[in-house]
């Protein structure tokens, strides 16, 4: 089959690599004119860490993984209320499963081992497009025009496919999800929960990433100047983060809405969507990469057991039976998170939900979750 990747993010990217190119010519166009991830650290599960090695056939990715091990929660000003071994949160026998990768590590071994047949485009995306039950004629910015069996749309929470073919709707939450590098603060792996805001800090070999959900409220009081939040200020000072260091983090922050995606459909004759195009959702139980991969991982082991391009149509319902039910439960799952971990809640409650949330109900919940369909041990 002739098949068109449209993004090279870790969905598109994944796609190629688990593609059989014995039997599949794949292009993957790419809107950026180069690669440059934003470079944060992300939440990986094993689930999604073997799905890497799998598509990388690289057992070196330990190299580029950081184990998370224990979690800590802190209170607004620092101090220490509970730790939390966070592979048992989430059930796993493995003590390394849950772990975390800088974004351009994961991006770069994803790329690394692309098969050299696999053309890569960048700086391109796509014109027009006539999606036929039987073929989908393409043509690109860059003026080529081509038919293509299969065109897969991996491009993210702002798919253009998505928005030209699927019916969807997204939800907004009322936060924002900023990001920043710490580069000289050394902290350990925590949580702090607070009335205004859910921090959480990744440490990884010689940097730190700062994720600050904050309300829309305490976020607009500091936008325009990115400054930071005088209610926030204390805290940073009591985990050692020094005025500059904070200030210089916000002024380079990335932040993104916190929403959601909801579409019915995973395809549309010749289109089909994956990744963060068919289900974008918030960053509370880092899902968003692990099943970027799941999804990949599906679409290409169906495509490459597919007998003929004849059979795509059954083969792609199959694809989107069995994905429906994994992100409906994962995104139930996340919904419940959101609630208690942004919940902007009073410090009594912060309390209550921290011990009573993670040491149970997270503990059931997510467990179950992530172990419905996920079988590639
Ligand atoms: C700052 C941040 C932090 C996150 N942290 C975590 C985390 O800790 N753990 C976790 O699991 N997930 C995390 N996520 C979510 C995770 O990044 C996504 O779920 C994951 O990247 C989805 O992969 P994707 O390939 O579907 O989409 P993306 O990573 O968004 O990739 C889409 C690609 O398509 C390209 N593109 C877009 N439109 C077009 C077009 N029209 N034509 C061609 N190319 C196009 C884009 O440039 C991009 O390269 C985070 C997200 C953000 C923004």
């Amino acid at each position: 089959m002739n098949i068109l990747i449209v993004g090279a993010g870790p969905a598109g990217l994944a796609t190629a690599n688990f593609l059989n190119t014995k039997k599949h010519a794949v292009t993957i166009i790419e809107k950026e004119k180069k690669f440059s991830t934003m470079g944060f650290g992300i939440f990986f599960f094993n689930e999604g860490k073997k799905l890497l090695r799998k598509a990388t056939h690289d057992r070196g990715i330990h190299a580029f993984l950081k184990q998370i091990g224990y979690k800590y929660y802190l209170n607004e000003h620092g101090k220490m209320l509970s730790d939390i071994h966070y592979n048992s949160v989430f059930h796993v026998s493995n003590y390394n499963a849950i772990t975390s990768i800088k974004r351009e590590d994961l991006h770069g071994l994803l790329r690394k081992h692309l098969h050299p047949d696999v053309s890569i485009k960048m700086g391109t995306t796509i014109s027009h497009i006539d999606n036929k039950p039987d073929c989908a004629h393409v043509e690109l910015s860059d003026g080529t025009k081509t038919t293509f069996d299969l065109v897969i749309s991996a491009e993210g929470s702002h798919s253009q496919l998505r928005d030209l073919f699927f019916s969807y709707k997204i939800k907004k939450l009322p936060w924002v999800a900023r990001y920043f590098w710490l580069e000289k603060t050394k902290t350990r792996f925590f949580l702090e929960w607070s009335q205004y805001a859910t921090i959480m800090c990744m440490p990884h070999k010689n940097k730190t990433t700062m994720l600050s959900i904050e309300s829309n409220d305490i976020y607009a009081s500091c936008n325009e100047h990115q400054i930071v939040p005088k209610e926030l200020q204390e805290f940073y000072t009591s985990i050692g983060v020094s005025k500059e260091e904070i200030e210089k983090g916000y002024k380079e922050s990335y932040v993104a809405p916190m929403k959601y995606v909801y579409t019915d459909r995973w395809f549309m004759n010749r289109v089909v969507l994956i990744g963060d195009a068919q289900h974008a959702m918030t960053p509370t139980l880092g899902f968003g990469t692990s099943l970027a991969l799941d999804d990949a991982y599906e679409l290409a082991t169906m495509l490459n057991t597919l007998d003929d391009s004849q059979n795509l149509k059954s083969g792609l319902g199959q694809f989107s039976t069995k994905r429906t039910h994994r992100v409906r439960t994962l995104r139930r799952i996340n919904r419940v998170a959101d609630f208690f971990t942004f919940h902007h809640c009073k410090p009594y409650f912060a309390f209550w939900s921290k011990h009573h949330y993670l040491s149970e109900m997270a503990a059931k919940f997510i467990d179950r979750g992530i172990r419905l369909g996920w079988k590639y041990a």
